[in-house]
């Protein structure tokens, strides 16, 4: 067996107007926009990539951006939250902040012994930021209003709505998770591999919310599209894919994103399930200081940039101008 997925690479989601989805990510949660690309299956749309400062594996959000997509409906089969990590200390502050700029917030109970806040984002996709992590993020983003000392340092983790439990349980202990605690119908899987690896839990829990009494979610601006899991490098991606193979899932071949190499999978609760390399990263085709500023299309799209470039809309990214 390869070794155990020490947690998160990425997450996608739906939106639907790119500049307020820029707006938010950027400018109130302070995330750097670190890759402006296109939909690779449908170019005429953005791809926008945010993340830490420099786009490390375990903080990346990234988005689809369709002006016309219909509100999604969440349901099982479904992400249902997508959670950040920040300091015990900085609740107080992201709550203070996410109020002050019209976003309702919900405080919830701690959840085995964090503190959580619950939001939304402007396409009402579900967020929380929760209180885990000691000191400043590893690469606090330069660009960002807020203060190092609050700012999001990456993933905590993800909530999967799920109809049943006992089938995605077992893809998760067959990736490296192990059953850490539960409450009520909340199951929590913590990355085996977590402590070794990372130090901190960065990206490595995955909640199974069991909610027998709703139905399949519908995809749409605000949902979450699939959730990606990391491991080093191609050889590790390829004994995962074997190794998978064994729970009869259906894995696609490899594909190359550009950023980093990815194969897919839906886990038996109807989550679409990726693993992503660390490698190349986000730095291949432009520098590490300009991230993001740029639209960055893969070399077999190039010859058709300018009717590209007509066919997305103009955005702004407003922190550009601070610098
Ligand atoms: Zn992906």
């Amino acid at each position: 067996m390869p070794e155990p997925i020490v947690g998160l690479h990425h997450v996608t989601a739906i939106a639907s107007d790119p500049q307020r989805n820029l707006d938010f990510y950027t400018e109130l949660l302070g995330l750097r926009l670190v890759k402006r690309t296109v939909n690779f299956d449908d170019p005429g749309t953005y791809h926008f990539y945010f993340g830490d400062d420099a786009g490390s594996p375990g903080t990346l959000l990234t988005f689809f951006a369709w002006p016309h997509a219909s509100r999604g409906n969440c349901g099982i089969g479904e992400t249902s939250a997508t959670a950040f990590s920040v300091a015990h200390e900085s609740l107080d502050y992201w709550e203070k902040r996410l109020l002050s700029a019209g976003i309702p917030v919900e405080k919830s109970a701690e959840r085995f012994g964090k503190r959580v806040l619950a939001f939304a984002d402007p396409d009402g996709m579900k967020l929380e930021v929760i209180g885990d992590t000691v000191g400043d993020p590893a690469k606090p983003v330069r660009q960002s209003e807020v203060p190092a000392e609050h700012g999001i340092h990456g993933f905590f983790g993800v909530t999967l709505c799920e109809g049943g439990f006992d089938l995605t349980a077992q893809v998760l202990e067959k990736m490296g998770y192990a059953q850490s605690e539960s409450d009520g119908n909340r199951y929590r899987f913590t990355s085996t591999a977590t402590t070794a690896a990372t130090g901190d839990g960065l990206a490595s829990y995955i909640d199974v919310l069991v909610q027998t009494q709703l139905t399949y979610g519908r995809m749409g601006s605000g949902s979450v599209h699939h959730i990606a899991f990391r491991v080093t490098d191609d050889a590790e991606q390829l004994a995962w894919r074997e190794a998978l193979k064994e729970l009869k899932l259906n894995i696609t071949p490899v594909l190359d994103r550009t950023y980093f190499h990815s194969i897919y999978f839906r886990e038996p609760g109807g989550v679409l399930f990726e693993i992503a390399t660390d490698v190349p990263g986000f730095a291949t085709d432009e520098s590490a200081d300009t991230l993001g500023e740029a639209l960055k299309l893969p070399a077999w799209l190039e010859s058709r940039r300018s009717v590209i470039e007509n066919l997305v809309p103009p955005i702004t990214l407003h922190y550009q101008k601070a610098l």
